[in-house]
């Protein structure tokens, strides 16, 4: 009876043990989300914040003549999660021109309506390891083999979005991106007209494309929507919840609205992994580990994909054209958050 016993207590007592290895293993495996709370979220955005706020390197752009009359001390964080909670940390009011980072939003819509081959065959998502604006990197592929986050890629892009005239292709090109901030955005007129009087290497951009046959709408007008889609104002607050739509699988968490489906985000990540920081991507992703896009008026947003997106609105660039304190604060949170997917806990 007394043996009986002490192998029952030795039997619960193996049980409780592989219960709480079991308990264990599965927490260790779930260390990364564990990382997300509220608290740790605010301390990594704070830190960032205060860390990097008195950076002085870096300049405004100023070959869009409007972008370096912005004020270089603005400087907002906004970190969105997959369940619609909204952190910001600094300015996230004042508001800059989207520039490039409207390149991946229209990407996505064209996804969206041609399907990813479309993408593949009509534009290229190949990184050309050359600057935004690079001319030679369409000569030297006659066109093709391109992507969609460079200048002539967005370009094609935009002369792809479904609308019968220049209009209602632009209204589209507004409307996907406000349905992926989730209000309603506008254009930022004086940059617009700032960039539209100026935008010749854009525009040869454009006849060049047409030449090799990779130009699907009058090249004019394509350049001027893109000259449009590049201007519209975005706060630190609407990049962040623009980021958090991507990271989500394309459906708002804040508004829940689905404004592309899964399969769009899947195809659209990968280009922002290998270009969306012009010729300094792969520094980027080696540091980061996460898909980001930057533009030249500041903003520059990161995605993990399934947790949360990033923005930051900072209009001091490096020579590169990529946000100096958005790079160090997107950097900062990522690495205090674990939110690197490269970085694994092992089993
Ligand atoms: N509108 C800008 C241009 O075409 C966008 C460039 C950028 O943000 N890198 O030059």
């Amino acid at each position: 009876m007394k043996t009986h016993s002490n192998k029952m207590r030795v039997c619960t007592a193996l049980a409780v043990l592989l219960l709480i290895f079991a308990i264990s293993a599965a927490a260790l495996a779930q260390a990364p989300d564990k990382m997300l709370t509220k608290a740790n979220i605010e301390a990594a955005i704070n830190e960032a914040y205060t860390k990097f706020k008195d950076v002085k390197e870096g300049e405004n752009a100023s070959y869009i003549k409007e972008l370096a009359t912005v004020d270089p001390n603005i400087f907002g964080i906004a970190l969105v999660t997959t369940d619609g909670q909204v952190y910001t940390a600094g300015d996230i009011r004042s508001m800059v021109s989207i520039q490039s980072v409207s390149k991946v939003f229209t990407m996505a819509k064209v996804i969206e309506e041609q399907g990813h081959q479309a993408v593949m065959d009509k534009i290229g998502v190949d990184a050309t390891g050359e600057v935004f604006n690079s001319i030679t990197a369409i000569e030297r592929m006659r066109g093709k083999e391109i992507n969609p986050l460079v200048n002539p890629g967005a370009i094609a892009s935009t002369s792809l979005v479904a609308g019968a005239d220049s209009s209602a292709k632009w209204k589209s090109i507004l409307q996907v991106h406000s349905d992926f901030a989730g209000r309603p955005l506008a254009l930022n007129m004086p940059v617009y007209i700032s960039e539209a009087g100026d935008n010749l290497r854009n525009q040869a951009i454009a006849h060049l494309l047409l030449a090799y046959g990779r130009m699907y709408f009058d090249p004019v007008q394509a350049t001027d929507i893109y000259t449009k889609q590049c201007a519209i104002n975005v706060s630190a607050k609407d990049a962040g919840i623009m980021a958090a739509t991507l990271a989500n699988g394309g459906v708002n968490p804040v508004t829940k609205k689905k404004v592309v489906s899964p399969e769009t985000v899947m195809y659209t990540l990968p280009v922002m992994s290998t270009a969306g920081l012009y010729d300094d991507s792969g520094i980027w992703f080696y540091n980061a580990g996460v898909p980001a896009k930057s533009g030249v008026g500041g903003c520059l947003i990161a995605v993990v994909p399934g947790k949360f997106g990033i923005g930051v609105v900072s209009p001091p660039l490096d020579k590169a054209g990529n946000s100096v304190k958005g790079q160090l604060a997107i950097k900062y949170v990522i690495e205090k958050l674990k939110a690197n997917p490269y970085w694994i806990q092992p089993k």
